[in-house]
């Protein structure tokens, strides 16, 4: 599946390694954000609008085709990658549905490990850790095959994003080596839990308190978490919780240091996949399973740690969504009941094409700028590659003297 990493001429790194993996495989999270802050300083500082008639010259300014990434644009490799996961879904996942809404999670566990078996699990973790570190594009295309069925991408997004991410970008070396290969194959699955009762968008205001034991050697972790995806499976969670009821921090916990999942959360459309609280009563936690960058105002680089393919696999849902919304309210129109009002039977249609239209408008928004975002960490990759050829030099240079 190496062969997947290649990307569009434009975008590949000198040394045929995907931009990506070479830059979440930098040591350091904040690292990568300051260089990220770095690469986007000149322009923001040329660019900083000085009136509203400014700011709008964005859409004015000529753009030429090959500067912006179209789902036309996607690679054969990509495509084929894409296939692979589209064929999982039908072939594996949706002939299986029926199960998987009654909550059969064994079932769900088992996909995710021929998921893992097919790389699909593999795409944004670093080569060095067992993944394929593929760029932001590959991500969202494999995303969007998974989404047809919502429940099961719920299963799978939450384990390769929110549970397995925050790791990859802020963990230190020796929880990646543990952790990292076990997510990529799917033989561990992973949750993040940050949402508490009290505290959902506001993430500062959480209540689970963390104390350092008395030998030093552990956390005492108590407390509540609620609405945790994949919370009544999972092996591996990063947790949110304040040392001393001060410092807001994560921790990478595994099941049996004692986390205890609560009930199972009844939903809608996602109901196939696990949501539940998560109980915390004196888990104990190892000093070394806690995250890096801890302290006050760190949660913003936890919780988003770059633009997200995420994001663009949750548009993905929504584009799905838009054109099955589209295609229904088309479908009813013809339907004797609609065709009794008139009015209604236009309005009907109009959300169809409206429909229809926002959702090519969303397609080719997520595409574009998932292509600027890989051009802009491509750049930020071959900087690090001159940096590192100069420290190199210099080295040497210091050695030879
Ligand atoms: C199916 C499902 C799965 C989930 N999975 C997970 C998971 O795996 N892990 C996890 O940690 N959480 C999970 N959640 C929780 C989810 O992320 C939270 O719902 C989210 O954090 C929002 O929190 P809340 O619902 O408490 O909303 P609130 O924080 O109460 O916000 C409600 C609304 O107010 C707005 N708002 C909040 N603060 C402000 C402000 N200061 N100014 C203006 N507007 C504001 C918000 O934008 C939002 O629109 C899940 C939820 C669901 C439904």
């Amino acid at each position: 599946m190496a062969a997947v990493a290649s990307r569009r001429d434009r975008v590949s790194t000198r040394s045929g390694r995907p931009a990506a993996s070479l830059i979440v495989s930098n040591d350091s999270g904040l690292a990568l954000q300051t260089k990220l802050r770095a690469y986007f300083k000149p322009w923001r500082q040329q660019s900083r609008p000085s009136s509203k008639a400014e700011a709008a010259s964005f859409s004015a300014t000529p753009v030429t085709a090959d500067q912006v990434f179209t789902r036309e644009d996607l690679s054969g490799a990509q495509q084929m990658f894409g296939r692979i996961a589209e064929d999982f879904m039908r072939t594996e996942v949706l002939p299986r549905e029926k199960d998987i809404y009654a909550r059969d999670w064994p079932l769900t566990r088992e996909l995710l490990l021929q998921a893992g078996e097919l790389d699909l699990l593999r795409v944004d973790i670093p080569e060095a850790y067992g993944g394929l570190g593929l760029d932001k594009v590959s991500s969202a295309y494999v995303g969007e095959q998974i989404g047809i069925m919502p429940s099961f991408a719920g299963s799978l997004g939450a384990h390769t994003a929110i549970g397995t991410l925050p790791i990859v970008y802020f963990g230190n070396a020796d929880q990646k080596a543990r952790y990292l290969p076990l997510l990529a194959s799917g033989e561990m699955v992973g949750a993040f839990a940050l949402t508490e009762s009290g505290s959902g968008s506001d993430a500062l205001a959480a209540r689970t308190r963390a104390t350092l034991s008395a030998d030093g050697t552990h956390y005492i972790l108590n407390g509540q978490k609620m609405w945790i995806t994949n919370g009544g499976f999972a092996d591996v969670f990063t947790i949110f919780a304040k040392v001393d009821g001060e410092q807001f921090t994560a921790f990478i916990v595994e099941r049996d240091m004692g986390v205890v999942s609560g009930r199972e959360e009844p939903k809608l459309g996602l109901d196939g996949s696990s949501t539940t609280a998560l109980i915390l009563d004196n888990v104990q936690v190892p000093v070394g399973k806690r995250a890096r960058h801890g302290g006050p105002g760190s949660q913003g680089r936890l919780q988003h740690p770059e633009p997200r393919p995420a994001q663009t696999r949750h548009a993905q849902h929504r584009r799905r969504k838009a054109g099955i919304n589209a295609r229904y309210s088309l479908r009813r129109r013809t339907t004797p009941v609609w065709a009794s009002d008139r009015r209604l039977r236009d309005d009907q249609a109009k959300a169809g094409r409206d429909g229809r239209a926002l959702l090519c408008v969303g397609d080719a928004m997520v595409y574009r700028t998932l292509g600027d975002v890989d051009q802009a960490l491509e750049a930020v990759a071959e900087t690090e590659s001159e940096q590192s050829a100069q420290d190199h030099r210099r080295l040497r240079r210091r050695m030879l003297h």
